[in-house]
């Protein structure tokens, strides 16, 4: 199937995209066309005008502050996945990033993309969630910063306005005593997972402190846990309690809640054993 005709604009400056999504009712910005761009040719998207910003000047790069891995709108998963400085502060994002897609996906996906576009079987939504990361948005209204817990509204939804260019996520750096971990099970590497699990422990004199995890693939929306204080056997079944694992083509409900439990043990762990090499290294 060919997609539904549409205009095409590829702006130069971020005025002028902004001004191209104000412009028209049913315009959407193309960054990567990784998942945009299957959607049009399946028609499950029919947009007027696409505002192509792949031009667009300052968006491309990596920022770490003590605070924060600021990651712009042109970042390919690729790039963010080999990105060293973000990677010694934030482990989770190259843990995750290994996990999207293919190789070829990642070089031309945007992490940006993959986070507005919000599919709940998307790995990077999740750990900005788990994270409390953040989202920088602009439209010629201004520019807001919508907080990862505001962001993810439903299925493939997110709360951008349709005037609203992302320009930059947040992922807030690890903390002193905070360990992560990441597992998921799909079908063929590659694949979108069955199900996918984040995890973040901070350990205070050896014992954990702070517990969270992020679900993927099992709800409509990226799914934070607060397991604290509990063994890994009681942290799959507070999880089971937030979770709706359903039956589908890939896999049944109750091997998907079998898959929780699981990787909810395994990532408790890998998270608390980083937590320990850190404090001992
Ligand atoms: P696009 O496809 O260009 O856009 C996606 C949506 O987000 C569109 O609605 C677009 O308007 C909007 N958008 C994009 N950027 C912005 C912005 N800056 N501001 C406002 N709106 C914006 N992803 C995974 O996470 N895990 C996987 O396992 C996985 N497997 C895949 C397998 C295949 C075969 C394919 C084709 C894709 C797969 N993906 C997977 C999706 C991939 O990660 C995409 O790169 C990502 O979902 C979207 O990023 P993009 O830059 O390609 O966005």
């Amino acid at each position: 199937m060919k997609p539904a005709p549409f205009a095409y604009r590829r702006p130069e400056t971020l005025e002028a995209a902004l001004e191209a999504l104000a412009g028209e009712s049913g315009a959407k910005v193309l960054a990567g066309g990784q998942s945009l761009v299957p959607l049009l040719s399946m028609r499950l998207a029919a947009p007027t005008v696409l505002v192509d910003v792949n031009r667009l000047p300052g968006l491309d790069e990596v920022s770490v502050t003590d605070d924060e891995v600021r990651v712009g709108a042109l970042v390919r998963h690729a790039d963010l996945l080999v990105d060293e400085r973000a990677r010694a502060v934030q482990p989770l994002l190259a843990m995750a990033l290994a996990h999207v897609a293919h190789a070829t996906i990642r070089n031309r996906g945007t992490t940006v993309g993959s986070i507005v576009h919000a599919d709940a079987a998307a790995e990077m939504p999740t750990v900005l969630a788990l994270l409390g990361g953040s989202v920088e948005v602009a439209s010629l209204r201004g520019r807001r910063t919508i907080a990862a817990g505001d962001l993810f509204a439903g299925p493939l939804e997110s709360t951008l306005a349709a005037d609203e260019l992302a320009l930059a996520a947040a992922f807030p750096v690890l903390r002193p005593g905070e360990g992560v971990g990441f597992a998921e099970i799909a079908r063929r590497h590659g694949d979108y997972a069955l199900c996918g699990v984040a995890g973040v422990v901070r350990l205070e004199e050896g014992r954990a402190a702070e517990a969270r995890l992020g679900y993927l693939s099992v709800n409509d929306v990226p799914t934070v846990v607060d397991v604290t204080g509990l063994d890994a056997e009681a942290a799959a079944e507070r999880a089971l309690e937030r979770l709706e694992p359903a039956d589908d083509v890939h896999a049944t409900a109750a091997y998907r809640a079998q898959l929780v439990r699981v990787l909810t043990k395994r990532v408790l762990a890998a998270a608390t054993d980083h937590a320990r090499g850190r404090a001992d290294g």
